[in-house]
């Protein structure tokens, strides 16, 4: 199987968590989540000497997707996912870029959306797609499960989970997202969130302050 490689690159004032992940044999690349700052995630790529063919997108905030256009422009990479329920939000990172005081944004149109059981490919290695809405309708989570690593966006962090107060948020549907979609995966599943540190799956249920199962079994 082709080994993977990953590089973990914090980008814009909000500092999101944007992944270059390759095929270390071919060189392939994706970016999940390219949030901003275009030359530096490209400089990055160039440096590994990796080739962009994908960017993903687990949801339609300014910060995770506001340079996916250009790269695609740059690059020529196909962008897939979130679902199409995060259009509206993509539609609008130009507009939010200018509240947050952060240039270069760009709105974006997919050239594929994600629903629950999709399977990306970069070479021969299958990711799967699991729709976890919550933090915003659209949300995706995308996993694979040879190498035990997803990566969850905003659904889910290190000791906490995504906000639910911006228009179109939803508590119990993240709450049920993380517990129906997440956990079944496994406990040594390792994450990359959008925002802060690494952690598993396994970790989260012990130690979550959200969704510890403890804490979920007492509001229960
Ligand atoms: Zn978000
Ligand atoms: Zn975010």
């Amino acid at each position: 199987m082709a080994k993977i490689d990953i590089r973990i690159i914090p980008v814009t004032p909000l500092q999101q968590n944007t992944s270059l992940i390759w095929d270390s044999e071919t060189k392939e690349g994706v970016f999940v989540d390219p949030g901003g700052e275009t030359d530096r995630l490209m400089e990055t790529a160039k440096q590994f000497g990796v080739t962009v063919k994908k960017i993903w997108l687990t949801h339609g905030h300014l910060d995770h997707a506001g340079a996916a256009h250009e790269i695609r422009e740059r690059t020529g990479a196909l962008i897939e996912g979130p679902h199409k329920d995060d259009q509206w939000l993509l539609d609008d990172i130009e507009a939010q870029g200018q509240k947050y005081g952060i240039s270069g944004l760009r709105n974006v149109v997919p050239d594929r959306y994600l629903e629950e059981g999709d399977q990306l490919t970069l070479g021969d290695m299958v990711f799967d797609v699991t729709h976890c809405p919550g933090h915003t309708p659209g949300h995706v989570v995308i996993y694979q499960k040879e190498g035990q690593m997803a990566f969850v966006g905003d659904v889910l962090f290190k000791g906490s989970i995504g906000r639910t107060d911006f228009p179109r948020g939803n508590h119990q549907q993240l709450l049920d997202a993380i517990v129906q979609n997440l956990w079944p995966l496994g406990p040594d599943m390792r994450f990359v969130p959008g925002h802060g540190p690494m952690s598993t799956f396994g970790a989260e249920r012990q130690t979550n302050a959200f969704v510890a199962d403890h804490i979920l079994k007492a509001g229960a």
